[in-house]
């Protein structure tokens, strides 16, 4: 049995030099539990017949669960995988004017609420409200957490209890268990389900409309094509029918585009101000897609619509916070001054030429002394454009264990994100922002140290 007497005390161990260090990184209170906790450790160690450790080795022992304790679990990571709005890497980068005007607004008070005219109380919907109507040409904008948020409120606010007409082909799962039927109950509307999986027709909308009806419900499928036998009429066509019964239509668009994707040799995703002119009431989309700006959900359309839904009491449950308006009017800003595409993190990557990508891909095997550019494809992702690709040239590595590599770039700091195919470890510029790139090829060389015995390609 170890003696666990020649343990030394809590007292005895912050009284180290180490110790002192701990305190003057992690503070006091947290470096006394952390020494606890390795004394702890220590004694039922002990119990199962362990040595006991010197006092350096203790120390070491709590500046790594010190370390544990307090690491972020929400970090910056590279992105080299090609998906320009990637769900799991947080979808849009900003740009820097959204980031300084976050900023701005974060470090101390803004006008929120305030009104400078009067000197009174003001209200937070008029931030981004006045941009996004001169964008769009909608009547007026409320901006709520995400177009989840979005969706659920306008239901709720114009359709509890009464019924909603929407296609069976619409009825979608956008991914994270966010489905549209479930988002419907959850409001309260009734789901009224009309045509096929495959074929819906202008008809089935007219005989559910002949009954009354709240809204009808047209939802962009982002994420799935239906391909072969289908049938669906357009949205100005449901809107018609709408309109004939005089129900209001709402639109989820999702990805919410201001601008044509088919201009970088993309399939065309509905926009807007399309979806305004074709006869939606009310469209609704995601601020953190292709919009390029913060997490947020955007409703706008016909004033009086508006003027229920930022009256119901769910409105104030998913409104928008301060650096979310900020980033958002900065991004929206963008847009107004015609500088989208150089400005918008998200727009610059789509509209990366592959002759400018090939030459970085081409740096990075010159500068690493390995690999070598070869062409490949980025996509749009976030539930946007399926199936749709831009050409682009990766930085291709050949080694060993592609699984292993890329497990390595994940330890990086900041860690990497990349991918394989064909026993070859793959990096898409596309998406690596240029001050990134010095990081990513210090990880790059040390994984491949790491793996010394990988054969050069
Ligand atoms: C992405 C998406 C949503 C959900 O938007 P969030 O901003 O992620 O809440 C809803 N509807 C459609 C059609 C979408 O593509």
């Amino acid at each position: 049995m170890t003696d666990l007497r020649a343990l030394p005390s809590v007292e005895q161990l912050l009284q180290t030099a180490q110790a002192a260090d701990l305190t003057a990184r992690y503070g006091r209170p947290l470096t006394v539990a952390a020494v606890r906790a390795a004394l702890q450790q220590t004694r039922a160690a002990a119990a199962q017949g362990a040595p006991l450790p010197d006092r350096a080795h203790l120390l070491a022992q709590a500046s790594d669960l010190l370390a544990a304790w307090t690491r972020p679990s929400l970090l910056p990571v590279i992105n080299a995988t090609g998906v320009i709005l990637h769900t799991n890497l947080g979808r849009a980068p900003l740009s820097a004017a959204a980031l300084a005007a976050m900023d701005a607004v974060g470090r101390g008070y803004s006008t929120l609420e305030f009104d400078l005219e009067s000197g009174r109380r003001g209200s937070r919907l008029i931030h981004a409200e006045a941009l996004l109507t001169r964008l769009t040409g909608a009547e007026a904008a409320v901006v709520v957490n995400n177009n989840a948020a979005a969706l659920l409120l306008a239901l709720s606010a114009l359709a509890a209890r009464r019924r909603v007409v929407i296609a069976r082909s619409q009825l979608i799962e956008i991914g994270g268990g966010f489905r549209i039927p479930e988002v419907m109950k959850q409001s309260g509307a009734r789901l009224v389900e009309v045509g096929t999986t495959n074929k819906v027709r202008l008809s089935d909308y007219e005989e559910a409309l002949a009954e009354p009806a709240a809204l009808a419900l047209h939802a962009h499928a982002s994420n799935f094509r239906i391909i072969g036998f289908t049938e669906e009429p357009s949205l100005a066509e449901i809107a018609a029918a709408a309109h004939r019964a005089g129900v209001p239509c709402l639109d989820d668009l999702g990805s919410g585009a201001l601008l044509p994707t088919e201009r970088y040799g993309l399939a065309h995703e509905p926009m807007v101000q399309e979806s305004l002119a074709a006869g939606a009431d009310l469209v609704c989309f995601s601020g953190d897609k292709l919009l390029g700006g913060p997490q947020a959900g955007i409703l706008l359309g016909r004033a009086d619509l508006l003027a229920k839904i930022k009256k119901h009491p769910l409105a104030r449950a998913v409104r928008a916070d301060k650096t979310c308006l900020a980033a958002l009017s900065a991004t929206l800003l963008h847009y107004l001054r015609d500088e989208a595409e150089q400005a918008i993190p998200v727009w610059r990557m789509i509209a990366a030429r592959p002759e400018d990508l090939r030459a970085r891909a081409q740096a990075w095997a010159q500068a690493l002394g390995r690999g070598e550019a070869t062409a490949s494809e980025s996509t749009v992702g976030g539930g946007s454009l399926p199936g749709e690709t831009l050409p682009t040239f990766v930085l291709s590595l050949a080694v060993n264990n592609p699984d292993r590599f890329l497990a390595a770039l994940r330890r990086a700091s900041p860690p990497v994100i990349a991918r394989a195919a064909q026993g070859q470890v793959l990096l898409d510029p596309r998406t690596v922002l240029p001050e990134q790139e010095t990081s990513l090829l210090a990880a790059l060389r040390q994984a491949l140290n790491h793996f010394q015995k990988d054969k050069p390609q």
